[in-house]
């Protein structure tokens, strides 16, 4: 009998294959051809049929499909332990965003991969899903180092490191999947970032070009309780409706988090196949809460596991993450049953594969797919003894107690990226040290950024610079009639009228000079031109007086002025001040023309704290000469309006409420 020829036999192994079936072969054997593998099966047949060309010994050693990172960012390598123990927007707006937008190069990006590589290797992951910036370089550097991967090109409504707009991520995510498609190892994608980082448009646009080039589509989905609120505040329903109403699931969608999604979204991202990616540390780092992993499973959908970027995690360890996948759905199940070893390591190997929408080539030891496979010893002193009983107790065993510096040897489409835990060709101390000097000017540009408030509110963007002086007297009242009655007095010519309630949150800073930042919810009470609303606004008021004129009028510099599109609890966490004062009054504005010149004029109440009344007149002004002339006319509009001199403030309410605050 003539034998076939294949090009390596692995022999001697105790084979889990994760197929349909889990056919387990012990003492099995595993004959690969090229790239492919021919058979698996018991090792005495193998041996027989086949004539190899190279024998490998496997010595007993576990044999089993390579572990599928179902979803990272791996050029983040560079950003782990940056920023740490922060709520999810305060870490990505805050922090991750503005120093990607600072540092994040081709260079970045394949030294980062480089480093995410081999620490995948090195715990035996195979193949992984990335999104990031520069897809490019994190699919040519992957690709040398000989893993596979999904490659996913980021596009959101932000300006990225790679795009200042989301038309320029969107080309170039076409380009890279002309570029890819077809290449044996990186399967070339597009990233909507998320629904609340991407517009309608992005949403509709990405799916159609994935259509197109019938790629997989990669997002991150429902991964906070905020994110559902939002979307059913501002659509009108929660984010997998959302989505599908955008036609995001004509792709082959690769759904990150999914953490908040109830039984009627399980049930639509099956009916669209969507795979779904489960970041158990990353979800219960960012306390993000806890995925319905037991009834996506039950549901029949195809959920892989995966790390996350390495700066929420903070590693590629995909051992761990099997072992937190297992533990966390027992826990919130309230059931030790739930999701065994077995399903749990499933996930990790062949949902995973289906979930990336690789099934066909990998996540099982099979004839026909690609020959990525580990090599695992359980027979160290933290994994012994070996029971064999029950043929679960070996998904037990690497579930349980197994770690991913147990993984001896890993091989991609049919090529060893690891051998007896060495690897080649790349020097792991040079890239250690140079993803040190990264940190090293990361770490100096975060510090002269945290030295000012103004450059931390630059950073978060989309922020209108706005530098203005501004003329203003204020006096104290005991009584608002004199006030009310002399703007109706024909000298007055009202220009506007405003009635507010005001909310204002001081947040100040050990040092001084670094001004005061407010924030400041403006109600409506009046329905205006505008009807009944709240603005929220926040604006870096200088630190020090510019100047003061006679009479106790003063020039003051507001640095800067932005709408606020976080909340006070994101700027809280971000700008964290040493002391926050809060201020709550009724606001009266009149925009006046006095005797040729424009004032506001304010007449507050001050009710928390309960401090009475005010008047106040403002005018913004551009020169000294300006300043001057405003200052004079400040005063005598300010005696026109009846308010007594006596009660001239020189300082402003900040300041008073500070002092009526007793000391403690
Ligand atoms: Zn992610």
């Amino acid at each position: 009998m003539t034998r076939e020829t294949v090009d390596i036999l692995l022999k001697n192994a105790s084979i889990l294959t994760l197929d349909e079936d889990f056919h387990q072969y012990d003492p099995g054997a595993l004959a690969i051809k090229g790239d492919t593998i021919v058979e698996t099966g018991p090792g005495i047949d193998l041996v027989d049929k086949y004539e190899a060309r190279e024998i490998f010994d496997c010595g007993g050693l576990v044999m089993m499909p390579g572990l599928i990172n179902a979803h990272t960012h791996v050029p983040m390598t560079l950003l782990r332990g940056l920023a740490d123990d922060l709520r999810l927007d305060v870490w990505l707006l805050g922090f991750m965003m503005p120093v990607e937008r600072e540092f994040v190069s081709p260079d970045f990006v394949t030294l980062g991969t480089k480093i995410a590589c081999l620490e995948m290797i090195r715990s035996g992951i195979t193949c992984f899903a990335d999104m990031y910036y520069f897809e490019e370089y994190v699919a040519r550097t992957t690709a040398e180092i000989g893993l596979r991967a999904v490659c996913s090109q980021t596009v959101m409504k932000f300006p990225t490191p790679d795009a200042d707009f989301y038309e320029e991520s969107l080309l170039a995510a076409r380009d890279f999947i002309e570029r890819w498609k077809g290449n044996p190892l990186i399967m070339p994608s597009v990233a909507p970032h998320a629904p609340y980082t991407c517009t309608e448009e992005i949403l509709r646009a990405t799916a159609e070009l994935a259509v197109e080039y019938d790629v997989p589509l990669h997002t991150h989905l429902a991964e906070t309780a905020s994110e559902v609120e939002n979307s059913i505040r501002d659509h009108g329903m929660s984010v997998v409706p959302y989505v599908k109403t955008n036609h995001l699931f004509d792709a082959k969608v690769l759904a990150a988090h999914c953490v908040h999604v109830d039984e009627s979204e399980i049930h639509t991202l099956l009916q669209h196949r969507a795979g779904v990616a489960h970041n158990p540390s990353s979800n219960l780092k960012l306390a993000s809460g806890y995925a319905p992993v037991g009834k996506m499973i039950e549901a029949g959908l195809n959920v892989g596991i995966g790390t996350d970027g390495p700066a929420s995690n903070n590693d590629l360890d995909m051992f761990e993450e099997v072992r937190l996948a297992a533990f966390l759905a027992k826990s919130v199940a309230n059931d030790p049953t739930a999701l065994p070893a077995r399903t749990s390591l499933a996930m990790a190997t062949c949902l995973g594969a289906k979930a990336l929408h690789l099934g066909e080539l990998t996540g099982s030891l099979k004839a026909g797919k690609r020959a990525d496979l580990i090599l695992v010893d359980v027979s160290r002193l933290h994994n012994s003894p070996r029971f064999r009983r029950d043929p679960n107790n070996l998904y037990a065993q690497l579930v349980y107690a197994g770690k991913s510096t147990d993984v001896r040897d890993v091989m991609v489409n049919g090529r060893w990226l690891m051998r007896d835990r060495l690897l080649t060709g790349l020097d792991e101390a040079e890239l250690v040290q140079q993803a040190q000097e990264y940190a090293r000017k990361i770490d100096l540009f975060l510090i002269q950024r945290e030295k000012s408030v103004f450059s931390k509110l630059i950073a978060i963007g989309k922020t209108i610079e706005e530098e203005s002086f501004e003329v203003q007297a204020k006096v104290r009242l005991p009584d608002p009639a004199p006030v009310l009655s002399s703007i109706k007095r024909p000298e007055i010519e009202v220009l506007r009228y405003r009635h507010y309630h005001e909310f204002d949150t001081y947040f100040l800073f050990s040092d001084p000079k670094l001004g005061t930042l407010r924030y400041r919810e403006d109600e409506f009470i009046e329905t205006g031109e505008h009807g009944n609303q709240a603005r929220y606004r926040l604006t870096l008021i200088g630190p020090a007086r510019e100047h003061k004129f006679p009479s106790d009028v003063l020039l003051s510099r507001s640095r800067y002025l932005a709408p606020a599109m976080y909340s006070l609890r994101f700027y809280r966490e971000y700008f964290n001040p040493v002391t926050e004062i809060s201020i709550e009054k009724d606001r009266r504005r009149w925009r006046v023309l006095f005797r040729g010149t424009e004032f506001y004029i304010n007449l507050d109440r001050l009710d928390q704290p309960n401090l009475g009344y005010f008047v106040e007149v403002k005018s913004r002004t551009w020169s000294r000469s300006d300043a001057e002339h405003k200052a004079s006319m400040a005063v005598e509009l300010l005696e026109f309006l009846g308010a007594s001199l006596e009660g001239r403030l020189t300082k402003d309410y900040l300041e008073m409420v500070q002092e009526s605050i007793p000391n403690p």
